[in-house]
């Protein structure tokens, strides 16, 4: 036996999850219990088979310098920034990300730079790997 706190609503309930025999797809058949309500056994057979989680992280910002490196005009390092302007935008994947997939997915993140301004909800990456998944920006950023 499996025990799970659900996590799709506020209330946490404590859910048992039971194996039982594997069926002619290889699947064992799961029976779930300690839910209120339907939804925490979809969560908890989502759970074990093919967990997801929403991915948060923060990826750079397009500074002047990779402007100039890009036949921009070259302005000083820092121009138009003061010391508290953040050097990175919080993003966050806009649907869970499967398990298996997420430090592939940091990897991506963390390579990519942004121009400003950015609104919250704006794509930042879009389509991640043909997944389906957006990244978008958590926050708005001038
Ligand atoms: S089983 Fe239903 S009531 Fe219980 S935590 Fe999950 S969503 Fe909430």
């Amino acid at each position: 036996m499996r025990e799970l706190t659900c996590i799709v609503c506020p209330i946490g309930c404590s859910l048992a999850v039971e194996e039982g025999q594997a069926g002619a797809d290889g699947l064992s058949e799961l029976t779930v219990t300690g839910n209120r309500c339907n939804r925490g056994p979809v969560y908890a057979r989502e759970e074990i088979r093919a967990p997801k989680r929403v991915v948060t992280a923060t990826c750079g910002i397009v500074t002047d310098n990779d402007e100039a490196d890009n036949g921009g005009a070259a302005k000083s390092a820092g121009a138009g920034r003061s010391l508290y302007s953040p050097r990175r935008v919080p993003v966050r994947t806009a649907v869970p990300c499967p398990k298996e997939k997420i430090s592939a997915l940091l990897d991506d993140i963390y390579k990519t730079k942004v121009k400003l301004p950015v609104t919250a909800g704006d794509t930042i990456i879009a389509d991640w790997r043909g997944s389906g998944i957006n990244i978008i920006a958590a926050r708005s950023l001038v």
